[in-house]
């Protein structure tokens, strides 16, 4: 209750500055259509959000593609190679650090080839569990990507352009679960808070989602946030795409 009250008078103070907020949705680890992928298209449709789906290229994606033919305002983007983790405990990765740019371009391509064909498919890349290898913007730069979103920064400097999300709906230790309504109104608040204090009013808060793993507290809270952006004055939707033209300039 103290987190909700506290949010809205942040909300307030954004009002009172005549800005609005803009969110975007990334949900994660698709790969074929499945009755949570139904769950999900159907939030995103019934609220008229812009959703961007991060879809795992590790074998062909054509009942997906043949999903999405009558979808409309759906992405598709790139999240990972293979979503193999390669690491030997302590922390995952898909890139052992040994990895060459060369080596992770050419894992990058075989991926992107699957999911050129994907209706609504933009060149952006997402690294499974936000892992960052040193040369993964290298091998993005030289195999052209307009874009790539990992975790929790607000204006990154970055080429390609990066563009972040920051508020995770489920918690995932030990078992992935609903973060809870207190805790993900207070991490809202953070991340208004910040951009407002910092003048970075445009900077845009991502909302990360994983239908594959949510429970039904998790829906219910999605639904209710869906509810409240339809109509809100501060928070808007935007779609990643209108998002990119502006991290750019970062740059
Ligand atoms: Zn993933």
């Amino acid at each position: 209750m103290v987190q909700t009250l506290l949010l809205s008078w942040e909300l307030a103070r954004w009002r009172a500055a005549g800005r609005r907020a803009r969110l975007w949705w990334r949900d994660d680890d698709a790969r074929a259509p499945g009755p949570a992928l139904e769950r999900l298209l159907a939030h995103a449709l019934a609220f008229d959000a812009p959703l961007t789906l991060a879809v795992i290229p590790d074998s062909d994606r054509a009942d997906l593609a043949k999903r999405l033919a009558s979808v409309r305002g759906v992405r598709v983007v790139q999240h990972g190679a293979d979503h193999v983790d390669r690491s030997a405990g302590g922390g995952a990765f898909e890139f052992p650090p040994e990895h060459t740019a060369e080596q992770i371009a050419a894992a990058l391509r075989e991926g992107w080839t699957r999911l050129a064909p994907l209706p609504g498919a933009l060149k952006l890349f997402t690294p499974p569990w936000n892992a960052i290898h040193p040369r993964l913007t290298d091998a993005l730069a030289s195999e052209r990507y307009v874009g790539w979103s990992a975790w929790a920064q607000v204006a990154p400097k970055a080429t390609p352009p990066r563009v972040d999300t920051h508020l995770d709906l489920l918690r995932w230790n030990p078992t992935p679960r609903f973060r809870g309504a207190g805790r993900l109104a207070s991490q809202l608040r953070r991340q208004l808070a910040r951009r407002r204090k910092a003048g970075t009013w445009d900077a845009p808060i991502g909302l990360l989602t994983h239908h594959l793993d949510h429970d039904e507290a998790a829906w219910r809270w999605l639904a209710g946030l869906m509810r409240t952006v339809r109509h809100h004055p501060v928070l808007t939707w935007s779609d990643l795409a209108d998002l990119l033209p502006e991290a750019r300039r970062a740059t």
